[in-house]
């Protein structure tokens, strides 16, 4: 029996540990893994009924299986979406809101300040599919408005960019998508629903790599969408249920469990890359500090109306360019060297040469990625300590 209904209007706390676990006759008290591939019917009219329609119900656990549902429920409550669609990486989220809403001819606007991986899908994979892409600076309106064609159907964007942690203006984006008829998507992957919640300032899509802060721990490889039922739930859901890039119920059961604790972990990692920030920007050797949460962060007021606290991300740029930056990385002794983030650990990278390392010197040069630049995902550690890691190789620098 589902008391989903009773958890309407609690806080977001309550429903991220208690929405979605309709529980099974076995009295369970921790939601259970069902991992099964297909499910059975008590007749042949039952079967024929579950497959016209006529009978809600699971089938097969490409089009439903009820681990993959309660993540599903809570995560949409979290975001205060309608409907909510797990899937198999974050990247399967973005490829099944493309391929279920546009065709041949449609065109996207997007944030040039995106992961990297998503302007490959827009440019490789789209465009063979003759969908264009045009990339605007993320904070320029106006740069925005003029993109848009009368065959452009999606507006995307990630907030705050990474790695420079620029902020778009999510209300007054959604306000030109619905004047222009297209829709607002919104990464939510730096924040979590913990932090920023873009539907409700007027974002129509929610994308998530729930690999990130959902899960928390880095375990498992997972997305999700959020939406409208008559967006999510149809075209979306349909692609995903024809096309299979779905959720395990195993993955959705460790993002389920991760969900319990986001608040906690979000507030802790902003806590700390706070606390880094401030520390960072007393440094003589750091020529720049990237954090929305800095009052010196020129977009500091928008980021505090949009988001309850500023996330776990931050860059920094030294002097001395990269052999300055690598000699920071290498001097560190417990923080994870790679590009991953959202865990725990704390993990640091230089964008330069690893998640920007393909682009021309040109194309550094307007996305701001310097030779100094360090991006560090500060994670859950004692901050003191992630401090004196950093120390060792900031204090070897010249000035
Ligand atoms: C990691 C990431 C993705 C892709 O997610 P996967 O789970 O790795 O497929 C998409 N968007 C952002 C912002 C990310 O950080």
């Amino acid at each position: 029996m589902s008391n989903d209904n009773n958890l309407i209007t609690s806080g977001f706390n309550t429903r991220a540990v208690r929405v979605g676990h309709p529980h099974t006759p076995e009295g369970e008290h921790s939601e259970p893994i069902f991992s099964t591939s297909s499910f059975v019917f008590e007749s042949a009219a039952q079967a024929a009924a579950r497959f016209s329609g006529d009978e809600p119900g699971n089938i097969y656990s490409r089009f439903t299986n009820p681990t993959v549902r309660n993540f599903e429920q809570r995560l949409a409550s979290l975001e205060g979406g309608e409907r909510g669609v797990a899937t198999s990486s974050g990247m399967a989220a973005i490829l099944a809101t493309c391929l279920g809403l546009l065709k041949t001819g449609d065109h996207v606007v997007s944030s040039r300040a995106i992961f990297g991986t998503t302007v490959l899908l827009f440019n490789n994979y789209l465009g063979k599919l003759g969908i264009e892409t045009s990339f605007v600076p993320l904070t320029d309106l106006s740069a925005w408005e003029k993109a848009i064609r009368p065959e452009t159907k999606i507006l995307f964007l990630e907030t705050p960019s990474n790695p420079l942690a620029e902020v778009a203006d999510i209300s007054a984006l959604s306000e030109l998508a619905q004047s222009k008829n297209c829709l607002l998507v919104v990464d939510n992957c730096f924040c979590t629903p913990a932090l920023q919640r873009p539907l409700e300032l007027g974002a129509d899509i929610i994308i998530h790599s729930a690999t990130k802060y959902l899960d928390g721990q880095g375990r498992c490889v997972g997305g999700a969408i959020v939406g409208s039922e008559e967006i999510v739930g149809k075209d979306v859901y349909g692609f995903l249920r024809t096309c299979g890039p779905t959720m395990s119920p195993f993955n959705a059961w460790v993002f389920l469990k991760g969900l319990e604790t986001l608040k906690l972990r979000m507030d802790a990692h902003s806590a700390n890359a706070l606390a880094l920030a401030n520390w960072l920007q007393g440094q003589s050797a750091v020529k720049q500090v990237n954090y929305t949460g800095l009052e010196s962060h020129p977009q500091h007021a928008l980021a505090n109306k949009q988001q309850s606290a500023h996330g776990g991300v931050l860059s920094f740029e030294v002097n001395g360019g990269q052999e300055a930056a690598w000699k920071v990385i290498d001097a560190t002794s417990f923080l994870s060297i790679t590009a991953n983030l959202g865990d725990a650990k704390s993990t640091i990278t230089h964008p330069a040469t690893t998640t920007h390392g393909r682009l021309t010197p040109e194309e550094k040069a307007i996305a701001g990625i310097t030779d100094g630049l360090i991006r560090v995902a500060v994670g859950l550690e004692e901050i003191d300590d992630i401090k004196a890691d950093l120390e060792k190789g900031i204090n070897g620098l010249k000035i």
